[in-house]
């Protein structure tokens, strides 16, 4: 059956027609014919199917099945089998001829498998060849020193410098990991990340500004959509589709990005559940593959692996995973741990004391994530614990105006190419933060305010050319007053845009 075909393969695998995957992961093929090729696995299987059937006599049926469907016969050609119907006859002499010349083809296993196209062309899936002397893909010298990176993310992320620090130092050690691909005895662990904070304190805002310094592919993916290989949700693996995404399907690149999975808290083993967890601890468990570093097919172009998409191999050891969660109530957990040691000891502290403490997060520990539901393997993959703070008042206030890209800023800019200043005193900065704050959706508050006030200065604000300047008070945010209206003078001429 095998034979050299005329292409020139070097460089591309070869891809199971029936199950997927590539020469490297599924070993040697075998050639059907031109284009099409099957793994031992699947051919064994399909043997097993066809000797079942000839046991049972469904053989005959199958036969006259896939004579109707325009299918090739399952019989060797020659062995012909009466066949009764003429429509089914007349299809066998069209086949007949192109029979002649391909190699017998018992049945066509990608249909029956994997319910694909019969005409499928095989695809061809790039080989990653890393030769000696190629230039590292990250160049240890280029990738910026963990002061930096904080300095750089300083920028657009508010307060958080704790949490700043740890992803900085974080990062900095992956990619020095990465680049020196140490292979001797002292292996570099990997440092994937679990961030922990309350909705809207920055944790996706963080990854994505930090991949973007780093010019890196991130993908972002939501811990409660996936699901075990096999139940209705992502399966695991699509997380890897989606950075090969962002990578503009460069294997290479891929395999040194970011992957975030938020709302990973969500995956917390479920109490007193008889069913089987589908979606919380089984994900946990398919995850550990992919943290520790392994390789993975992955489809491409697609987060489904269906038998149309072609796959890919991706190797996981050098992406740095970073998982983020609101991990609520886990502030009880540690409490309660806190509150018991303290009462073992002499110093015997009143139970109460940790009521009044903030950020209590930041003394969280490996033991109360796992007491929370996350299991210890999975725990163990993420050794660096990085908790953020809830973010106050003043914070939601400076996120307003500091920020490279404060969402003020936006609306300045806007505004200045209608020739009009915006501007906002600071009673408004602080009423914006307290309305933010009622809500208790952290940041994400402030956009959905600004928008709601912002609506009809800028439909308003166009309708009179004469209009200069726009001051935005707390008064008006409140509800109390309007907005500070000044008429163009001669100082501020059409032309002086901002
Ligand atoms: P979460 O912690 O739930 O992932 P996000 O990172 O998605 O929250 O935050 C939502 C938005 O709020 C971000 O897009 C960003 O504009 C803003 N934001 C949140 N935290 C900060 C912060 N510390 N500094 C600056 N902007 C922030």
């Amino acid at each position: 059956m095998s034979e050299n075909n005329n292409h020139d393969n070097s460089g591309y695998e070869e891809v199971c027609a029936v199950c997927r995957r590539t020469e490297s992961v599924a070993g040697k093929m075998v050639k059907l014919q031109e284009g099409l090729s099957i793994c031992s696995d699947c051919l064994q299987k399909s043997f097993d199917m066809i000797g079942e059937m000839s046991a049972n006599g469904q053989l005959d049926d199958l036969t006259k099945m896939m004579g109707n469907a325009g299918m090739p016969s399952v019989m060797p050609s020659g062995e012909k089998k009466d066949e009764p119907d003429k429509e089914g006859e007349e299809k066998k002499e069209e086949k007949k001829s192109s029979k002649e010349s391909a190699p017998p083809l018992f049945l066509n296993l990608g249909s029956i498998f994997g319910g694909q196209n019969p005409n499928l062309e095989r695809t061809r899936i790039k080989k990653k060849e890393r030769k000696e002397g190629d230039p590292p893909l990250i160049d240890i010298k280029k990738v910026p020193a963990p002061h930096k990176i904080k300095a750089m993310l300083d920028e657009y992320i508010i307060g958080q410098e704790h949490a700043k620090k740890i992803i900085s130092v974080a990062v900095y050690n992956h990619y020095k990991r990465v680049a020196t691909q140490t292979m001797d005895e002292i292996e570099i662990e990997k440092s994937n990340i679990l961030m922990l904070g309350p909705t809207g304190c920055g944790k996706t805002y963080l990854v994505k500004t930090l991949a973007k310094l780093l010019d890196v592919p991130l993908a972002i993916a939501d811990a409660t959509s996936l699901t075990e290989a096999g139940y209705i949700g992502d399966d695991i693996e699509s997380v890897l589709s989606k950075l090969l995404m962002a990578a503009d399907n460069d294997v290479e690149r891929a395999e040194s990005g970011i992957v975030f999975v938020d709302e990973i808290d969500k995956l917390a083993k479920k109490q007193d559940t008889k069913s089987r967890d589908v979606s919380g601890e089984s994900v946990q468990q398919g995850m550990l593959k992919l943290l520790e570093g392994a390789d993975i097919e992955v489809p491409v172009g697609s987060t489904s692996k269906n038998a149309m998409v072609p796959l890919t191999t991706v190797n996981t050891r050098n992406i740095l995973f970073i998982c983020g969660g609101a991990f609520p109530d886990l502030e009880e957990i540690i409490k309660a741990r806190l509150s018991k040691q303290t009462s073992i000891g002499f110093n015997g502290e009143l139970k109460d004391k940790f009521d009044k403490e903030k950020d209590l997060l930041k003394r969280v520990t490996v033991e109360d994530i796992k007491k929370y539901g996350m299991i210890p393997e999975f725990v163990g993959r993420l050794p660096i614990l990085c908790p953020l703070e809830g973010l106050n008042e003043e914070m939601l206030a400076e996120i307003l105006k500091e920020p490279k890209n404060a969402i003020l800023k936006q609306y300045q800019k806007l505004l200045a190419l209608d020739e009009v200043k915006l501007e906002f005193d600071d009673s408004a900065y602080r009423a914006i933060a307290k309305k933010a704050m009622e809500r208790d959706t952290g940041a994400r508050a402030l956009r959905a305010i600004i928008e709601e006030f912002m609506l009809d200065i800028m439909y308003e604000i166009p309708k009179d050319e004469n209009i200069g300047k726009v001051t935005i008070t707390g008064d008006y945010i409140e509800g109390k007053g309007g907005p500070l209206v000044e008429i163009r003078t001669m100082e501020t001429p059409k032309e002086e845009k901002e």
